[in-house]
């Protein structure tokens, strides 16, 4: 009998743990060690006063991995997909500039005229020296789209995925595609027109929100074996021992003090968690990693009466570069989003307020933060009527902070992972991460994927 151990029950560790007992070599054995009370990690919904909130991830942009879950997990029929024309905001000047999603964000009007003029010149900048293996997502912008661009286009860019300051983030391990599209072209404008054309992907929900999602792969792993421990702190881990025998590679205890083995462990967890579980057996990265930090953020979930259709907000959302007096990082239109499981006549939004360019946001008290997002909300939308609900959330670790030169810790990672696993025809340890291989729901679900048939 192998026993895998997965720490962490977010969608990641869930779809894993679904995803590899689908079909279980006869005894084998799947547990999830999460130390939150219930399955989901970051997907939170909310279901409360006849609204469905999400106060983490809103939407899901589909890949073929997140594609094939859904339908595996009879899903389909409670799938919600954004219109793909609603049109995304950038706050410039106090007031908010529409902009077209990708390259094209570069002709529309959110940017300065100069900033457009200068960034169409892309092209015909020298390609990036040899020696040059990684660099922050402020240098890469100014260096090839100049500094118009890095200031209204990268930074809320940057704010809005990553919550970072794009003056330390790696754009080699934040923004990959961009990164080699240069490699390959010497261009970033021409390697993206050469690129294949990637299949065109969905911005989706579910009619009860993406909990939805986590609450189905909990009881379809649940009826296909796994087993899901919650509120199970990891408190220790010892290992690897020699044999596979009864005692396991691995020996995972939790707060409580029980005693869990496993022949493989995979850990799904934040960078800090997993470095503090087992740093001692990686003796070339764990120090890296432990010192990873997180970004903090603060969510605020509100419903206003919006009585006519132009008094609710439309589109995605607005961003918001720093400078403008707003202290949001950006505004989601939730119930422009997926308006068909909102009541008539109420308009959702969800305010951001925090990470690495404003880290002291999430300080503010309840209803601080309330205050200061309906102020903030009323600006951007003067003829909402009455808030009819509110709710603030704080995130201590939302996500990861990758520095320039993060790819040198994954690959030292990767030279420890090769030496434990070396020899064998299953891997002992397994790892995963946003701070390894991608941040978006469907990049998690897809990495699930890939991963599973080889535990
Ligand atoms: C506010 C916010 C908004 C976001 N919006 C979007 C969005 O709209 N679309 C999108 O695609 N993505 C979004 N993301 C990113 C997305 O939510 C995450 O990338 C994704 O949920 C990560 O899933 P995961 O399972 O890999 O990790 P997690 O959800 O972080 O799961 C890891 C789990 O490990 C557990 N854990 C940690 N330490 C221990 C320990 N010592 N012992 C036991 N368990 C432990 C945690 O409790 C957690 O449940 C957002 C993230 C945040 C924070």
């Amino acid at each position: 009998m192998r026993r895998i151990v997965i720490l962490g029950g977010g969608v990641t560790g869930l779809a894993l743990g679904y995803l590899r007992n689908r079909c279980p070599a006869p005894g084998d054995d799947v547990l999830i060690l999460e130390e939150g009370p219930s399955p989901g990690g970051t997907v939170r919904t909310i279901r409360e006063e006849g609204l469905v909130l999400e106060a983490g991830p809103v939407s899901l942009r589909t890949t073929p991995a997140s594609d094939r879950l859904v339908e595996a997990l009879g899903l389909s029929d409670d799938v919600l997909v954004a219109d793909p024309r609603a049109p995304r905001w950038i706050v410039r000047g106090g007031r908010a500039r529409r902009v077209a999603a990708g390259p094209s964000l570069l002709l529309g009007g959110a940017l300065p005229l100069a900033a457009r003029l200068r960034a169409l010149a892309e092209p015909f900048v020298a390609r990036r020296p040899a020696d040059l293996a990684d660099e922050s997502v402020h240098g890469f912008f100014v260096r090839r789209f100049g500094a118009g661009v890095a200031r209204w286009g990268a930074e809320p860019l940057v704010s809005g995925v990553w919550a970072d300051d794009p003056r330390t983030l790696s754009v080699r391990s934040a923004f990959p595609a961009l990164w080699e599209a240069e490699g390959r072209a010497g261009s970033v404008l021409r390697g993206l027109a050469r690129a294949p054309r990637p299949r065109p992907r969905r911005t989706i929900s579910f009619r009860g929100g993406l909990g939805s999602l986590a609450e189905r792969l909990a009881e379809r792993g649940g009826r296909a074996g796994v087993r899901i421990e919650l509120d199970a702190e990891i408190a220790g881990i010892e290992g690897p021992f020699d044999g596979e025998g009864n005692g396991g590679v691995w020996k995972v205890q939790i707060a409580d003090g029980t005693v869990y083995p496993a022949d493989t462990l995979v850990s799904t967890l934040d960078a800090p968690s997993f470095a503090e579980a087992l740093g001692p057996r990686l003796p070339r990265s764990g120090s890296r990693l432990a010192a990873l930090s997180y970004s903090r953020l603060a969510v605020v979930l509100q419903a206003f009466r919006a009585d006519s259709p132009d008094a609710a907000p439309r589109g995605f959302g607005l961003l918001v570069p720093r400078g403008e007096g707003l202290r949001s990082l950006g505004v989601l239109h939730l119930s422009s989003l997926f308006p068909t499981r909102v009541p008539n006549g109420v308009a959702l939004t969800t305010s951001f307020f925090g990470g690495a360019l404003d880290p002291s946001a999430p300080d503010l008290c309840e209803s601080d933060l309330l205050r200061l997002a309906e102020a903030e909300v009323r600006r951007l939308h003067p003829r909402l009527g009455p808030r009819l609900h509110g709710r603030a959330l704080k995130w201590p670790s939302a996500l990861p902070r990758l520095p320039v030169g993060h790819h040198e810790t994954l690959r030292l990672l990767d030279a420890d992972l090769d030496e434990l696993n070396a020899g064998r025809e299953r891997p002992r340890l397994v790892v995963t991460g946003t701070w390894r291989d991608g941040l978006g729901l469907g990049d998690r679900i897809a990495r699930a994927e890939e991963l599973a048939p080889s535990l």
